[in-house]
């Protein structure tokens, strides 16, 4: 290994208190490590940005450790091995795991990475996408937390997003009507003419007795599966629109990440509709994730499933990036480019 080589490293060296700012993080340069045996370093080339890393720079207990202040904030990345003390890591494999924003991420014993097929893909970069967290757990949290059957009404949160686009055509392709609440008409376009939602409503500017009446009239005869990504009154409104026996799937809250949670008004609506209301997170789906590989690669590679990523270039610009998730302007999954 070259002993001059720096690993940018974008760390978190301060806690957010509300929205990130540039003062929180720092771009540490540091040398990288001579390899072990068992080991390879992986040259990241992309790195996914994702809402729940703003829970991850908290400190309090979650479902992963929180960062600790100087390391780097934790991603998923795709890169290639450059260097390998390792046999099932050969030089010039593709590979992605759980890392960090950095420029080099060490893998090995212990750490989670898996070798990838860029030709399974139509880009390397949808390990990241479709065929990363945001397909698995839209795919599981759809499948199996929502249990959407043939002829039912799906409404989505968040539904121009990452997850909200993969569920809402996951879906259709279960013989669903769906409904998707995005921010802004030009959203409420690309919900119908991209992914296929049969109706769309924009939730900026509305207030939520606006908001239910909107969904109602989407969703007249009630709405079967609600697939929540936002939370807050978003949430509220849809509850007062479930169906009988209705499943709520809690998949994301991002409305409440920078923010004290909102208390929830329209609880009450599971009692009388006999809804369920639960939680998903993708952990508890890991040991499953080889099932839905190759479906999703499948699905994607057929164009079958259309999937959108809104890559921006540069470490340095990590924190830009990643703040578009909380202000609506990334136009698909926010990936950053580092190689
Ligand atoms: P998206 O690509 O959907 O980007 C985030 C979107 O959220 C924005 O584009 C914006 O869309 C919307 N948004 C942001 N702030 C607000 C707000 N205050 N009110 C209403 N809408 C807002 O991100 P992802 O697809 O990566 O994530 C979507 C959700 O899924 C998140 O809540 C995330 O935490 C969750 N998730 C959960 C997982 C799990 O295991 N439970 C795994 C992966 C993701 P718009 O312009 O329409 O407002």
């Amino acid at each position: 290994m070259s002993p001059n080589r720096l690993n940018r490293r974008f760390a978190l060296v301060r806690r957010p208190e509300g929205m990130p700012v540039a003062a929180d993080f720092q771009l540490l340069e540091e040398p990288l490590p001579p390899l072990a045996d068992g080991q390879f370093l992986l040259r990241n080339h992309y790195a996914s940005l994702d809402p729940a890393m703003r829970g991850w720079m908290d400190d309090r207990p979650s479902y992963v450790p929180p960062i600790q202040l100087g390391d780097p904030v934790r991603a998923l990345t795709v890169g290639m091995v450059v260097e390998s003390r390792n046999p099932d890591y050969p030089v010039g494999q593709w590979a992605c795991g759980m890392n960090a924003i950095e420029d080099y991420s060490l893998g090995g014993p212990g750490r989670f990475t898996n070798c990838v097929d860029p030709d399974a893909v139509l880009s390397v970069t949808n390990y990241l996408s479709a065929v990363g967290t945001v397909g698995f757990t839209a795919y599981f949290a759809l499948l199996e937390g929502g249990e959407p059957k043939a002829g039912e009404t799906v409404l989505v949160t968040g539904a121009a997003g990452a997850v909200g686009s993969l569920v809402g055509q996951i879906a259709k392709m279960k013989g669903c009507r769906t409904i998707g609440i995005a921010g802004g008409p030009a959203k409420c376009d690309r919900l119908l003419r991209d992914y296929g939602y049969d109706a769309a409503i924009d939730y900026r500017g509305k207030s939520p007795e606006e908001l239910t009446e909107a969904i109602r009239a989407a969703a007249p005869d009630g709405v079967d599966v609600h697939f929540e990504n936002v939370g807050g009154e978003i949430l509220d409104a849809g509850l007062l629109a479930l169906n009988q026996r209705a499943r709520v799937v809690i998949c994301g809250l991002i409305s409440q990440y920078n923010s004290d949670p909102y208390p929830t008004r329209n609880l009450w609506q599971l009692i009388v509709k006999g809804a369920r209301m639960q939680g998903f997170i993708l952990t508890h789906y890991v040991p499953r994730i080889g099932e839905a590989i190759p479906v999703l690669a499948d699905w994607v590679k057929q164009g079958k499933l259309r999937v959108d990523e809104h890559i921006e270039e540069g470490i340095e610009n990590a924190l830009p990036a990643f703040l578009r998730l909380f202000d609506g302007t990334n136009q698909g999954k926010m990936i950053l480019k580092i190689a």
